[in-house]
């Protein structure tokens, strides 16, 4: 499957059951654009990696799957930035308790020269720490 967005690749991963209330649909698996970094339903032509290899995606995602995947779905939800504010810091707690600074990663992904990020990641994020005052 291509992205609905751009039409590049998807890169489909798991959602840990811990997770699944904040991903919409409480779906138990995700996509994301591996260009644009839209968030999209899982292909279902094709498996879902128990290992997903968000690094392929971009070296601005964490090495560990377990801060990575909630940092692809807080990034993929802040395209509602208003909408899914409860849902991001649920996920920005999840990757900051794996240890990986949160607003760092995503100016990494923002500085990714092979991404063409759907939202302006940066300013999301700034947009996102005066909503919630963090
Ligand atoms: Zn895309």
């Amino acid at each position: 499957m291509n992205c609905v967005e751009c039409g590049d690749r998807v890169v489909g991963f798991a959602v840990p059951e811990e997770l699944q209330e904040h991903v919409p649909e409480d779906s138990p698996v995700a996509a994301i654009c591996a260009n644009c970094l839209t968030l999209q339903p899982p292909d279902e032509d094709e498996p879902t990696p128990g290992d997903p290899d968000l690094q392929s995606v971009s070296e601005g995602f964490p090495a560990d799957p377990a801060a990575a995947v909630p940092m692809a779905l807080a990034v993929g939800l802040m395209a509602s930035l208003a909408l899914n504010r409860q849902q991001i810091a649920a996920l920005v707690e999840a990757v900051e308790a794996e240890g990986v600074d949160f607003a760092l990663s995503v100016d990494r992904l923002a500085e990714d020269p092979e991404l063409r990020p759907a939202i302006d990641l940066v300013g999301r994020r700034r947009q996102f720490e005066q909503l919630t005052g963090r």
